[in-house]
């Protein structure tokens, strides 16, 4: 046999000519010379396959990402390594190297490539709503017979603050796009229902009191016919708080506890705890 490429004889033949030729023809990885990614522009979410995802990933990390899944390494090499580096940006693209190592045949292969990763911004629909003031629900605080306390209204916020932080985690509209102060109480917009139901809840662990929601009809979809709603949720914290006095048959009480269903009062003549 011999390697009609080179004239080479006694060498080992690898799909009709030797093994050196065929090295020299190799190719070790593939990769397009440009790759494009569209991102939002606020929270760094990728659109794949008609899906936004994985917000919130540092832009140096999406190109890197972009570059591994475009890389496609030949089925003869072993022990790869692949390097991956952002050489510059001009402007929302990056110059990048890859350089792969890999054992081919019982060879060394060196194998490099310059590819472009293209930034494409743009703004996902999550991050549209909330630069509209996008809303879903509106929790109406408020107290009942009374004025809400300084404090009771600060707890409240802590309470609304950490559930959103939480909550934003798997729900990108778990926002406030506006808090309305009120002299009956304070509306806080929220961005999505779901995560304004779970403040909601946590609030009544707080405090108590009882919810009413009463869904308002938006806009209407022509072409379905059905409603787009928006839900306010009035919460009423209960007449009495913890210490309060209470008169009630010419006896005196001070509140105990308060919890979301029922309230304890201690009668202050003989201490006797009434819940
Ligand atoms: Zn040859
Ligand atoms: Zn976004």
């Amino acid at each position: 046999m011999f390697c009609p490429e080179c004239g080479a004889t006694d060498v080992e033949m690898i799909d009709g000519i030797c093994k050196n030729c065929f090295l020299k023809k190799f190719q070790l990885m593939e990769i397009p010379e440009n790759i494009t990614v569209t991102i939002c522009k606020h929270c760094n979410a990728k659109l794949e396959e008609g899906k936004w995802k994985d917000e919130y990933i540092p832009e140096e990390e999406i190109i890197y990402r972009a570059l591994e899944r475009n890389i496609t390494i030949s089925d003869l090499a072993e022990n790869e390594e692949i390097e991956l580096e952002i050489d510059q940006m001009r402007g929302t693209i990056a110059e990048c190297y890859v350089e792969a190592v890999a054992t081919v045949l019982g060879e060394e292969v060196v194998e490099t490539h310059t590819p472009d990763v293209k930034i494409n911004y743009s703004v996902c629909p999550d991050c549209s709503k909330r630069n509209a003031g996008y809303y879903e629900a509106v929790i109406q605080l408020r107290a009942d017979d009374r004025e809400l306390e300084d404090e009771e209204i600060a707890t409240a916020e802590e309470i609304i603050n950490r559930t959103l932080d939480k909550q934003f985690k798997k729900d990108k509209l778990a926002y406030i796009p506006q808090v309305a102060k009120l002299k009956e109480g304070n509306d806080y917009y929220i961005g999505s229902l779901k995560s304004a139901k779970k403040v909601v809840e946590h609030l009544k662990e707080e405090f108590g009191g009882t919810t009413k929601e009463s869904p308002r009809l938006i806009s209407e979809d022509k072409s379905t016919g059905k409603g787009l709603y928006r839900i306010w949720i009035a919460l009423r914290l209960p007449k009495f708080v913890k210490d309060d006095f209470v008169k009630y048959h010419d006896n005196v009480y001070q509140v105990s506890d308060v919890d979301g269903n029922r309230i304890q009062v201690i009668n202050l003549e003989n201490q006797d705890i009434i819940a």
